[in-house]
């Protein structure tokens, strides 16, 4: 049997974009908590020319009491979001009933890491023309990754988006451990575009530059980033959003380094 992953090499244009050609943001709060909270942040993504925006809906917490989320309402919001301010939109699906109507409102699908190995959710991802941003779990290694992008392969999947995001181990001074090093390996692997995410890596909005640096050394073709209007108050991950008065500070520091390491 062929295995794909080795062999696919999708064009992924999302909003303008040339996924893999051009450096990528994808930026917005970890949960989507009003309409407001969502047009404050659309409005400076606009500004410093950032095409996606990432926003969830439906949230696995840890805890059950924890704020879940506001699942399709949530949805409609961003759908609304991203019209209004042409702007692509992107959400976590947490399960295969999700996938229809998510399909219809947002843009690109995530499958979060908590779900890289939900087998069924991949195959009903497979059959949507929404691109898919698959990211690892955090106790699976490259091999077990890469038979999760072949569930959606061999549905017939193929604009995926592979995102790193860190694992466990018996580190606990991050909130995960990332190895820049696995862009590479995931590169070298697959044609597919990976893009990392630094924010639930670090889990400390202070630690996302640093390891964005590090992940485009490493090749990375994006980042997703978490920023939100007023951090302290946010309903998920309030210590690892970036403060949205800082969110342009951030880019511009990016789009430099980007150039930079280009020019090489
Ligand atoms: C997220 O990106 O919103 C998220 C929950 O991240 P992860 O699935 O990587 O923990
Ligand atoms: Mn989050």
């Amino acid at each position: 049997m062929k295995i794909k992953y080795s062999i696919v090499k999708p064009k992924i244009k999302i909003n303008g974009l040339n996924i893999k050609k051009d450096f990528v943001i994808i930026a917005g709060p970890c949960s989507i908590e009003s309409y407001e909270q969502l047009e404050k942040t659309a409005k400076v993504l606009v500004k410093n020319n950032i095409k996606i925006i990432r926003a969830s809906a439906y949230k696995p917490r840890t805890n059950p009491y924890s704020f879940q989320g506001l699942e399709e309402k949530g949805l409609e919001m961003l759908n609304k979001i991203g019209k209004k301010y042409d702007l692509a939109t992107e959400s976590e699906i947490t399960d295969s009933r999700q996938v229809k109507r998510a399909s219809e409102l947002i843009d690109v699908l995530r499958v979060g890491a908590r779900n890289m190995q939900n087998y069924e959710l991949l195959k009903e991802l497979s059959k949507v023309k929404n691109p898919i941003i698959l990211k690892n779990g955090f106790g699976a290694n490259i091999e077990e990754f890469l038979g999760s992008v072949e569930y959606l392969l061999a549905n017939g999947k193929e604009n995926i988006i592979l995102c790193y995001r860190g694992i466990r181990t018996f580190e606990n001074s991050t909130r995960f451990t990332f190895d820049p090093l696995m862009i590479k390996i995931l590169k070298e692997k697959t044609n597919l575009p990976v893009i990392a995410d630094p924010s639930h890596a670090s889990g400390r909005n202070d630690l996302v530059l640093p390891l964005s640096k590090a992940a485009i050394v490493c090749g990375t073709d994006g980042l997703i980033v978490e920023t939100h209007p007023n951090p302290k108050k946010a309903l998920s991950d309030n210590e690892q959003q970036i403060p949205l008065n800082e969110f342009p500070k951030f880019v511009k520091e990016i789009n430099d380094f980007v150039r930079f390491e280009k020019q090489k």
